[in-house]
């Protein structure tokens, strides 16, 4: 990542704070003018009231204002009260202008995950496929934090240190220059050793970030697949592997502790021999009767915050580097852009087109009820010469030529890894193809709306997916906005209300991740309501039935069939009793439309249909 780009990432986030951010500022030059003031009262306690030098100058006039005696024990009371109100402002200063920094900090990692994750949803599942959850995960919630941290690290704690030591130093310098220019001396030094380590230092955090990343990963894979593991009592072996992923983990992270303590320990050493060498001179500076001892107290204290000033000041660059790790990760994520996107100018989509009349061959079996008039009308899907792959070189698909009329059935046959799911994948445009294009009632789907053309598509997959939300809500998401009263007619349609009428809340029972609370026939009959609910004109099952038992099956195929009525049906299926419904079949090999018919004209060319249908009459009756 340029550092331009790095630049452009933190005034994206920097810019939306830009008020907090001057009022920080501002607010800053709070607690260094009370830095310079803290020790002040030491100089009454030592010079003014122990010691026999005359009290002059701001000091007296406050005194005589206020009407405190010039006498050793009113000074002494009055210092100790000076020191502790002083103390108290100073805390109350420095601890008010941390929370709000922390605030505001909040409030721009907030943005940042909120923009990641935003991004992340709208990424194709493909990119997801290749990303580790883990990362995706680490990104949102901990590298989002990373503008924080530069912002942090390049502007507001240098500024604060900055008009700190400009404070501080001035008053240091109107004390004492010589011991003023020893304090400067360290400065050469720490200088050097900041920049030595900070390369070092992004390279093992970037380590330790991956084997962070690693330790998430690893773990939600092994929760995502806990059944099997349970199953196969694999956990010894689970524990194994997971010592080893975390000791690699701690290992990273030690070094880069070490590294940073390593900086820290030379600073601080570098900080005790200044120390030391202001004790020394500024001592015989009052041995000799040029330096007071109050003078000296006030000197060292201010030797302190100056050293803690420049510490913050040279760590600027090492923390600039540990946030550059996570800058650069959230810059890939929200630039890797896969998506498929809306044209500039989208034509809309065709409005349904009449399905074929009721005499179609798909009828053995269908009822036919009142309802039909009601269904929306099927939009035809074609597949004009598509080619298309998941990485460049690599085509899963070759030069797919196939159109499926509005309202007819289609199935899909061919062997696992044969292309079903991304042929079918296509037609709410997951993703584009390479070559050729997909057209839904005539329309390319690259120049309609994104939104558009999926408002037209709904999918049943094998696995169902259920969001850890409501019962109503999993199905709602098919049309946001639809009233309770459709979503359960739509779950009555998909004969899914009597088991929801079953679950302790009803429609608002809260579902668990992935629906592990429900069976595979509930979660695809969730999903089949869905399918009722959104109305879309074209509707791909993607094996909805092959997960379940034949009763349930049964139970589901009824439903199913109902959902299809009135719509373009794609069915990817491996049980004949489907295959035979529909209106045609189509075999895929490698990427290729090998056959194509009805079941009797597939039957007669005693091709790979052929023989699938003897393999399914010869096993299981159907
Ligand atoms: P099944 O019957 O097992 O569901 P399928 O016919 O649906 O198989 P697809 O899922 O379309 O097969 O996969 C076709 C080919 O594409 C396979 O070789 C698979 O490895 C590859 N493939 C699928 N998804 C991806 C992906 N996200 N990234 C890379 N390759 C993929
Ligand atoms: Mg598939």
């Amino acid at each position: 990542m340029t550092r331009r780009a790095r630049y452009r990432l933190l005034s994206r986030y920097g810019r939306r704070q830009r008020g907090h951010l001057v009022a920080l500022v501002g607010l800053a030059l709070l607690p260094a003018a009370m830095a310079a003031l803290q020790p002040l009262p030491l100089k009454l306690f030592v010079d003014n009231a122990l010691g026999d030098v005359p009290l002059t100058g701001v000091p007296a006039q406050v005194l005589e204002t206020i009407g405190v005696a010039d006498d050793p024990r009113s000074l002494v009371v009055f210092a100790g009260i000076a020191a502790i109100v002083l103390g108290i402002v100073t805390y109350l200063v420095s601890d008010a202008t941390t929370l709000y920094w922390e605030w505001v900090g909040a409030r721009m990692v907030r943005d940042a995950a909120k923009d990641v994750f935003d991004h992340l949803q709208r990424l194709s599942p493909h990119y997801h496929a290749r990303t580790p959850e883990g990362d995706s995960l680490s990104v949102v919630t901990t590298d989002s934090s990373a503008p924080y941290t530069a912002v942090n690290a390049a502007l507001v704690s240098p500024v604060m240190a900055t008009v700190t030591m400009v404070t501080v130093g001035l008053s240091a310098w109107r004390l004492n220059r010589g011991l003023t220019l020893v304090l400067l001396a360290m400065t050469p030094g720490l200088a050097v050793l900041s920049r030595h380590l900070s390369g070092r230092l992004k390279r093992a955090a970037t380590r330790a970030r991956s084997e962070r990343v690693a330790v998430t990963s690893f773990v939600s894979q092994i929760v995502h697949a806990l059944p099997i593991v349970q199953a196969f009592t694999a956990e010894r072996q689970n524990l194994r592997a997971f010592r080893s992923i975390t000791d690699r983990a701690v290992d990273a992270n030690r070094r880069t502790a070490a590294l940073e303590a390593s900086a820290e320990s030379v600073a601080a050493v570098l900080g005790a021999v200044a120390a030391s060498v202001i004790l020394v001179l500024g001592g015989q500076g009052v041995v000799e009767g040029d330096v007071t001892v109050g003078d000296l107290v006030v000197f060292l204290a201010y030797a302190r915050v100056l050293d803690r000033q420049f510490r913050s000041l040279l760590s600027v660059g090492r923390q600039l580097r540990l946030a550059e790790v996570g800058m650069d990760r959230l810059h890939e994520v929200v630039s890797s852009d896969d998506r498929v996107r809306d044209p500039d100018d989208p034509v809309a989509m065709p409005t349904a087109t009449a399905p074929r009349s009721d005499t179609s061959p798909r009828s053995p079996g269908r009822t036919d009820d009142d309802r039909g008039s009601t269904h929306p009308r099927g939009l035809s899907v074609q597949w004009d010469h598509v080619t298309f792959g998941y990485e460049s070189g690599r085509p899963i698909l070759h030069d797919i030529d196939l159109e499926v009329d509005s309202g007819e059935t289609v199935a899909l046959l061919g062997r696992t890894g044969a292309g079903k799911s991304t042929l079918v994948g296509l037609v709410p445009r997951l993703f584009d193809p390479w070559e050729g294009a997909v057209r839904l009632g005539g329309v390319d789907v690259r120049r309609a709306a994104v939104a558009d053309v999926r408002s037209r598509v709904a999918v049943l997959r094998q696995e169902p997916l259920i969001l850890p939300a409501t019962v109503a809500e999993n199905v709602a998401i098919a049309r946001p906005g639809a009233s309770l009263a459709e979503i359960e007619d739509a779950c009555q349609r998909a004969l899914a209300a009597e088991f929801i009428d079953g679950l302790p809340d009803g429609y608002e029972t809260v579902l668990a991740e992935n629906g592990s609370s429900l069976s595979g026939g509930q979660r695809q009959r969730l999903a089949i309501a869905r399918a009722f609910l959104k109305d879309a004109s074209i509707l791909v099952l993607d094996e909805p039935t092959s997960a379940l038992d034949t009763e349930s099956e049964a139970l589901l195929v009824r439903s199913i069939e109902q959902v299809s009525e009135g719509r373009t049906v794609l069915v990817i299926a491996h049980r004949l009793s489907t295959i035979r419904r529909a209106d045609r079949a189509v075999v895929l090999e490698d990427g290729r439309v090998v056959e194509m018919g009805t079941h009797d004209q597939l039957l007669e060319r005693d091709g790979s249909y052929a023989r699938f249908h003897q393999l399914q009459t010869a096993g299981a009756p159907t």
